[in-house]
């Protein structure tokens, strides 16, 4: 089963969530489901930076993205 890499838009805390069928990842801190999905392969970058969550997408250089919603 995969882990996904999250980071909470409303609170910022970033968290390993471990998907089953259908589950919806929840923030652990503060319940909320308005996440950002990260890629665990650029975690590092995500973790030793605590931008604000506009500017903290990775999976995308630029132009439209489904993740960060630009
Ligand atoms: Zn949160």
């Amino acid at each position: 089963m995969p882990i996904f890499e999250y980071k909470c838009r409303h609170c910022g805390k970033v968290f390993e969530y471990l998907i089953r069928q259908n589950e919806v990842p929840v923030c652990p801190e503060c319940s909320s489901r308005d996440l950002t999905k990260l890629l665990s392969m650029f975690s590092s970058n995500v973790k030793t930076g605590s931008r604000g969550p506009s500017s903290s997408c990775t999976t995308c250089s630029g132009g439209a993205c489904s993740t960060c919603r630009r």
